[in-house]
């Protein structure tokens, strides 16, 4: 039996969830990315998985506005923007809800560096689920815990990718007055077997063992796409800081940037539109100079789509803890092309993670990256006036 097409599959997980008889498990297949396996012998055909699937149905129960608002906002908090990817406005939501005694769900790398989605009722524990993690994170059971505290009443934000929140609605099939969803803009998602493959290799290059990653931090150069880790020296006692740039970050400045080595479903994304999944739709607002230079964009400059009556509700009782300037939908989109469509699905894809399992990362960034790197070494080092001869003879040819 076939919940849905295989390349529409976006793990969420939803048909475990609502599966009678329990016959589905969710398995890491070749590539290290979730799917769901039927035991045959269990399935009654009663349809509940094919009917509660995101990819072959939409889920919309919120009140939604008839256009988005779009906002630039960041948090007055220094802290909170500084630890924050874009302009911290989740951690701001967080204290929302946890001020009325809610719960917070987000995504935190655990002990191991795993990415799995958890459950925060006090500020401190929001602390983790800053900043992005470019990698699947696993929902576990917190769809589950999030309907059980949402029917006792309590409130709940719970922040995902499009299609995890499109899961969570799925699973909850009705809209409640005491839940907000965030869903992050998104580029697309490798699985933990890629992230994993590239932490075994960088503790093998470095001799360490790799304790903290952020994948994102603006600690040294600001708001962008620097991160950092820490890792201790074998037999040392000594804690180091390596700071992850576009020079030594293969993952993320090589393969995940190019879109290298994500999700099947990625690719074919159909959250990648202006009609949201969420009651709120965080990104980064890059290009905000441009439109806005009345904001001051060192520390990160959050976009925010207010896609419900229920999130305008609550951006109103936040305010005042964020700058807010009111902006447009085509200026935010101008640097920010996934908020409409998917990322294009490169030639490499096609064999990366049979390479990654079969070679390994030190040989798939080496016949990636290297001539990667190449090419743009070779152009800058060609005068201008040469480059702009080549020109002129293409052109004329
Ligand atoms: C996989 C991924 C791809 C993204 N692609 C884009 C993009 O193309 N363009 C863009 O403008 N913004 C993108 N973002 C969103 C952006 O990086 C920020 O997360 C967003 O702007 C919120 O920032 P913040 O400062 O409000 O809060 P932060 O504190 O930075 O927010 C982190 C939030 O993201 C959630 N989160 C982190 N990692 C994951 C994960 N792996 N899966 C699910 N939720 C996660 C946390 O639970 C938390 O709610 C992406 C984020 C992720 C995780
Ligand atoms: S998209 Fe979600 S519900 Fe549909 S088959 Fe995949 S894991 Fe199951
Ligand atoms: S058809 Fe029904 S019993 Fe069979 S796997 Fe789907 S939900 Fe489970
Ligand atoms: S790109 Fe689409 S399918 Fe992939 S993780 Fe993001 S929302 Fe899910």
């Amino acid at each position: 039996m076939v919940i849905c097409p295989e390349d529409l599959c976006t793990g969420c997980g939803v048909c475990a969830e609502v599966c009678p008889t329990h016959c589905i498990s969710l398995v890491d297949d070749s590539e290290g990315f979730r799917r769901p396996i039927i035991d045959a012998s269990k399935c009654t055909d009663c349809g509940l998985c094919r009917d509660h699937c995101p990819a072959n149905h939409d889920f919309h129960f919120s009140k939604r506005l008839e256009q988005p608002e779009v906002y630039a906002a960041k948090a007055h908090n220094k802290d909170i923007l500084k630890e924050s990817s874009s302009g911290g406005v989740f951690s701001v939501l967080a204290k929302y809800v946890i001020d009325r005694e809610g719960s917070v769900f987000g995504c935190v790398l655990d002990d191991h560096l795993n990415p799995i989605h958890v459950e925060a009722t006090a500020e401190e524990e929001v602390a983790a689920m800053r900043g992005s993690k470019y990698v699947q994170s696993d929902p576990g059971d917190t769809f589950r815990k999030a309907k059980t505290l949402l029917q006792d009443g309590k409130h709940v934000l719970y922040s995902g990718t499009p299609c995890q929140i499109a899961g969570l609605n799925s699973f909850l099939g009705k809209d409640y007055d005491n839940l907000l969803t965030v869903d992050l803009i998104c580029h697309g998602v490798p699985s933990n077997l890629f992230f994993h493959e590239y932490l075994r290799w960088l503790e093998k290059k470095l001799k360490c063992t790799i304790s903290e990653y952020r994948f994102r931090d603006k600690r040294r150069m600001g708001w962008g796409s620097y991160g950092s880790m820490q890792y201790e020296k074998l037999q040392k006692t000594k804690t180091f800081t390596r700071w992850l740039t576009a020079n030594n970050d293969y993952y993320f400045h090589y393969f995940y940037l190019r879109g290298d080595n994500y999700r099947e479903s990625c690719y074919r994304c159909k959250y990648a539109k202006a009609s949201r999944e969420g009651d709120f739709t965080l990104g980064d607002y890059w290009g905000i100079q441009k439109h806005h230079p009345e904001i001051a964009a060192k520390d990160g400059v959050s976009l925010v789509l207010v896609n419900t009556e229920k999130a305008k509700r609550a951006l109103s009782d936040i305010s005042k803890s964020l700058d807010l300037v009111s902006s447009k939908l085509e200026y935010a989109i101008e640097n920010n092309r996934n908020l409409v469509a998917p990322m294009a699905r490169p030639q490499t894809r096609n064999t990366i993670y049979k390479d990654l399992t079969q070679k390994g990362f030190e040989r798939v960034s080496r016949e990636n990256i290297k001539l990667k790197r190449f090419v743009p070494w070779i152009k800058r080092k060609i005068p201008i006036r040469v480059k702009n001869k080549i020109k002129m003879l293409l052109k004329r040819n």
